[in-house]
């Protein structure tokens, strides 16, 4: 359960996580790839190195919200702007103050069950070159598909699509973003230090990390990045879409529930999000009967929304039991 974290075996087990995730995401060589504890750290820790004073925040749920307050909690001159709960948002209708470092956007929001098509984060990117691009892809990872030469840092945490137990954040940052924090600390600017970005990237060319990290989860990760590898980010993917597709067609069907997120563009295929007419307990209790347990609403949707996973975990069975326990 085991290895020293000091050793060959666990310098073996982080370039074969760093190899095997490169491969699956396509992730190239000008991109790090750190651990951290948790994807609320990541937050810390994109803000913390990337930003001296101002950051832009794009908000279309809870974890937008939460990213917001991050940055602020560290001092910097951080805007936002919030779209109501269920919608998204055109490239075109956003503007970024002068002076921003950094655009922080939840691509898959898992509170509203809101996805951002990736074309409108680089068209942004395109519209702001000189501030650099965070993305959130913590319940949509590994579905979305990423370009990481039009984006600077991606993060997501092992417990939802690599349907892992927590305790384990991975944090992809630019060579760029590095050389943003290492400019940022010559100025005398605090980035942090258990896990700022020059250190940890110092660390991470020996396959090192600063901290005795979480070796077991670590351990478990690589297993599932190959089975993953195994089965293909193509079928994963597809898999993903048909098994979106059926859950989204039965409730656009049902009498009395429907998908909260109205414009299909923007619905989440990895994180659904359902309107159940304040049905939710009467729901839950009748799955829990069945061995099911149910995600509720998100905060002031808790009775009236239900939140389904739809990850690489979840197979069709289960999906068509999902379903056919709510019909019957
Ligand atoms: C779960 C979640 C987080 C937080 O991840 P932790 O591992 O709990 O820190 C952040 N963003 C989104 C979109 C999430 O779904």
């Amino acid at each position: 359960m085991c290895i020293s974290h000091r050793g060959k075996a666990f310098k073996d087990l982080y370039k074969s996580v760093s190899v095997n995730l490169r491969k699956l995401l396509n992730i190239p060589d000008t991109h790090h790839i750190f651990f951290t504890a948790s994807s609320l750290e990541s937050m810390e820790r994109v803000i913390e190195n990337t930003v001296a004073k101002k950051s832009f925040h794009i908000v279309t749920g809870a974890f937008g919200k939460r990213f917001h307050k991050t940055a602020l909690e560290l001092g910097k001159k951080a805007e936002k702007i919030a779209y109501p709960a269920g919608e998204g948002w055109n490239s075109d209708k956003i503007k970024v103050p002068k002076g921003t470092e950094l655009i922080a956007i939840t691509q898959n929001d898992t509170s509203t069950g809101v996805s951002l098509p990736m074309e409108e984060i680089y068209a942004l990117g395109k519209k702001y070159p000189d501030a650099m691009i965070a993305i959130d892809v913590v319940s949509s990872a590994p579905y979305t598909l990423v370009d990481y030469e039009r984006i600077d840092m991606a993060f997501f945490s092992v417990q939802k699509g690599f349907g892992l137990p927590a305790g384990l954040g991975l944090l992809i940052v630019s060579e760029k973003a590095v050389k943003k924090a290492r400019a940022l600390q010559k100025k005398g600017l605090d980035i942090g230090s258990y896990h700022n970005f020059v250190t940890t990237a110092e660390k991470e060319m020996d396959f090192q990390t600063t901290e005795t990290p979480n070796v077991f989860t670590i351990y478990l990760f690589n297993k599932i990045l190959e089975d993953f590898l195994k089965i293909g980010i193509d079928q994963i993917r597809q898999d993903t879409i048909e098994k979106a597709h059926m859950i989204y067609n039965f409730f656009e069907k049902h009498q009395t529930y429907e998908p909260f997120v109205k414009d299909a563009r923007y619905r989440s295929l990895t994180s659904l999000v359902i309107d159940v007419k304040e049905e939710t307990e009467q729901i839950a209790k009748r799955l829990a009967q069945r061995g099911l347990i149910l995600g509720k609403g998100y905060g002031d949707y808790k009775a009236e929304h239900i939140r389904l996973a739809n990850f690489p975990s979840q197979t069709k069975k289960d999906v068509k039991k999902l379903l056919s326990l709510l019909s019957s």
